[in-house]
């Protein structure tokens, strides 16, 4: 089927919750794509992050073919024998005692506020129904009721209310802001270390480090989204790493899948996770085997082709580049950690989507922040060379300088 007809297919079959840019992808492989007619394209937007182990990474696949001849799912009303290995290996890389598994970014962002409230009432003994949770405007934690009733961004909440109680919105970047909105009554701080679909906002260093502390201060879970921050994007493990700082609840999504299938999950100390009993929480799929092996060996590759240490010498190379060799007039400012990197526009430049657009003839895919269309975000699979990056660049100072 050509392109053409499949754009046809979706605008008649899908509902209009996305506005996608004219490329369709039949054939992905590392950092390159494909589309029917046989069009190479280099994606610069890595599926939101999602596939920062590369497309089609040979040895995910491998994992993956072989659990498919065994068995998928068992649902956790049985065992698999997939689950405790990868729990073991997952909770010892990133040093927590316990995981809970799940699918989506956002259930995991869901699961990790049930815990604390559960946490706040059970262990912290905050009075009934009175939990409270802070949260820092610009926001993007997913895209259910809860989440989206706490976002800042109108849209997203425009004819979707009423919504969930309890939370309470804070300035992004500012520590003395959480410690004066803490009560007695708080049971939770949930925060992205790098506002990625808020315009890829990076906060000052020691921001995490000094929330952690008046976290521990008070007696609050500190809770970090790092969803789109971690696994290797910024150039470490986790993006907390940076600052030396460490979160109670530990929020996974998007690489943890290796871009093949959906897996998420939470991680915190066993004091934080023993708030649960049976039936309190759970998922279908949520530690289903296939997603349990891909999940392992997505981990193990990003360790063993040291996919931190690129993201940190590659990402510090383009940035570098991006903010001493592009001379375009429309650029406001660059910046970014790792390879997570946002180009922001001028107010008179129109929207990025404008100039994403623009990219794609030049054989390059990238897209703009969710919520800030006048930034294109840079997010390509941290198997990208120094020398794609290079041609990267020179597609996007042609496109940019004009
Ligand atoms: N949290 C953060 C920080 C994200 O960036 C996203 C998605 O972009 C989510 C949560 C939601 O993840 P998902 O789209 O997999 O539900």
């Amino acid at each position: 089927m050509n392109s053409e007809k499949c754009i046809e297919l979706n605008k008649k079959y899908l509902a209009n919750n996305y506005s996608p840019l004219q490329v369709v992808y039949s054939r992905a492989e590392g950092v390159w794509v494909w589309d029917p007619e046989g069009n190479k394209y280099l994606d610069l937007l890595g599926a939101y992050s999602a596939v920062s182990q590369g497309h089609s990474h040979p040895k995910i696949i491998k994992a993956a073919h072989e659990q498919l001849d065994k068995v998928t799912l068992s649902a956790r009303a049985f065992y698999n024998d997939q689950l405790g290995k990868t729990a073991k290996y997952l909770c010892e890389t990133f040093d927590f005692d316990k995981f809970l598994p799940m699918n989506s970014g956002t259930e995991a962002v869901c699961t990790a506020l049930k815990t604390s409230r559960k946490w706040g009432y059970k262990k912290k003994g905050i009075q009934k129904d009175k939990a409270e949770i802070i949260i820092c405007s610009n926001n993007f934690h997913g895209r259910t009721i809860t989440i989206s009733g706490f976002s800042t961004e109108e849209q997203f909440k425009d004819g979707f209310g009423p919504f969930t109680q309890g939370f309470k919105s804070i300035p992004f970047n500012d520590a003395n802001a959480l410690e004066q909105a803490i009560t007695e009554n708080t049971a939770a701080f949930m925060v992205e270390p790098i506002q990625a679909e808020g315009g890829i906002i990076v906060p000052d260093k020691g921001y995490l480090k000094k929330c952690q502390e008046i976290c521990r201060k008070h007696n609050v879970l500190f809770i970090l989204d790092e969803v789109q921050t971690g696994l290797s994007r910024t150039g470490k493990l986790f993006a907390y790493m940076h600052d030396n700082a460490k979160p109670d609840i530990l929020i996974l999504g998007k690489a943890l899948s290796g871009g093949v299938y959906p897996v998420s999950g939470i991680f915190a100390s066993n004091e934080i996770m023993d708030v649960f009993t049976p039936g309190d929480h759970g998922s279908t799929f949520g530690g289903n085997p296939l997603a349990m092996v891909i999940a392992k060996v997505s981990v193990e590759i990003l360790i063993e082709e040291k996919m931190s240490e690129s993201a940190a010498e590659l990402g510090g190379y383009f940035l570098n580049k991006l903010k001493t060799e592009l001379n375009s007039k429309l650029v406001e400012t660059v910046r970014g950690q790792g390879l997570l990197i946002g180009i922001e526009l001028k107010t008179e430049a129109g929207v990025a989507k404008d100039y994403c657009k623009k990219l794609i003839p030049e054989g390059i895919l990238c897209y703009t922040s969710t919520s800030h269309k006048e930034v294109i975000r840079i997010a390509p699979p941290l198997c990208i060379t120094k020398e794609e990056l290079d041609f990267a660049f020179e597609k996007i100072k042609k496109v940019l300088e004009g």
